[in-house]
């Protein structure tokens, strides 16, 4: 993942006009059954009564009010569930050709989470935070972000895998302290923000194996020997074994055993900090590890390195960003696993220096 600029949306005045008006609603219809006690069943007669005051189908047909017991909790407890399922919101707005084509823009065609390139048919519309709520084991767990449907900042250009079938209506967050008990601003999401903050803070990827690693852990742990982000930034450029826990793909380990061992009590007393991390977390839940992706990226890396070592000898005063594009001026996909192709690139770099003052003459 990198950082992707915040879309702005040019909504026609109609469609405009639509948005608010739906968000109104949906306002008004949530207020209104709001007050209602716990345990009442939503009936056919309700929802027509519903429709005699003014609103509409197609969201009291999708309202959702349902009593659950969170069994999890102790001591365990019953709580009133309202929201809308997706059918309540309306594709032909924030999936219209204007909304695709401002996405697409700023992403340069690739997935907002995997960035693998997308042709326009595999691409769709998702949400940071889903307006149907979070759920689990499809039960709704809390009120939804039905809200922020049409927020430009809310939506993301992405394939259909990481959208549908791994994120879905995912959204943990690190205190469990979700809107509307808390404001939108204090919430502290776990899944990183492709729009805000720097992503590569959270997640990398190692040129040896392909895989995405948690790098705000690693920073974590690396602190506790005095390195700081920059610091471990090099240090892992320099020798990709540096990141713990690492494998190929036929399970042999390739971090230093040291490391390994080190990075394992590490985090055996420090649970709590390896569950809050959002890197990991994220490459969990959005998939980003999974075989096809790994697979298509170790694929990419094959194509990348033949044309580094073709192209980039004589670049060596080019800054990162400028490699990386001379990189991906060549490829087709243009700049998908971006990166991954500048720790690729940043490590390839540094062995080339380590070994240069032997084999300059
Ligand atoms: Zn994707």
């Amino acid at each position: 993942m990198i950082a992707i600029a915040k879309p702005s949306i040019n909504f026609t005045p109609d469609q405009q006009v639509k948005i608010k008006a739906a968000v109104k609603q949906m306002n008004q219809l949530l207020s209104k059954v709001d007050h209602w006690v716990k345990y009442r069943l939503l009936t056919r007669v309700d929802r027509e009564q519903l429709m005699a005051q003014g609103f509409a189908q197609d969201l009291v047909d999708n309202l959702i009010y349902l009593t659950q017991r969170f069994k999890e909790e102790k001591p365990e407890y019953d709580k009133l569930a309202i929201g809308f399922t997706s059918e309540a919101f309306d594709p032909s707005l924030f999936a219209c050709k204007i909304a695709v084509d401002a996405l697409q823009k700023n992403t340069k065609g690739c997935c907002s989470w995997c960035e693998s390139y997308l042709e326009h048919t595999q691409a769709q519309v998702g949400h940071y935070r889903p307006p149907t709520g979070y759920s689990k084991d499809n039960n709704l767990h809390r009120r939804s972000y039905y809200s922020l449907a049409y927020e430009d900042s809310n939506l993301l250009y992405a394939c259909h895998t990481c959208s549908e079938l791994y994120k879905a209506d995912q959204f943990p967050t690190i205190d469990n302290q979700h809107v509307p008990d808390v404001k939108l601003e204090d919430e502290k999401p776990v899944l990183v923000n492709p729009y805000s903050g720097n992503p590569r803070d959270y997640i990398r990827f190692n040129p040896l194996n392909a895989m995405a690693y948690d790098f705000d852990l690693a920073c974590r742990f690396y602190a506790t020997q005095g390195k700081r982000k920059d610091e471990v930034e090099q240090f892992i450029w320099q020798d990709s074994a540096n990141i713990p826990l690492q494998k190929t793909a036929a399970s042999e380990a390739i971090s230093h055993a040291g490391i390994d061992n080190a990075y394992r009590d590490w985090l055996e007393q420090n649970k709590t900090l390896a569950k809050s991390s959002r890197g990991a977390m994220t490459i969990q839940i959005v998939g980003l590890n999974r075989g096809t992706l790994v697979y298509a990226r170790a694929n990419h890396l094959a194509s990348l390195w033949s044309q580094y070592s073709n192209n980039l000898s004589g670049s060596a005063d080019k800054t990162d960003d400028e490699k990386t594009e001379i990189q991906q001026s060549k490829e087709p996909e243009g700049t998908q696993y971006r990166s991954l192709t500048l720790d690729a690139i940043n490590t390839w770099q540094k062995a080339a220096s380590a070994v240069s003052p032997a084999t300059k003459e």
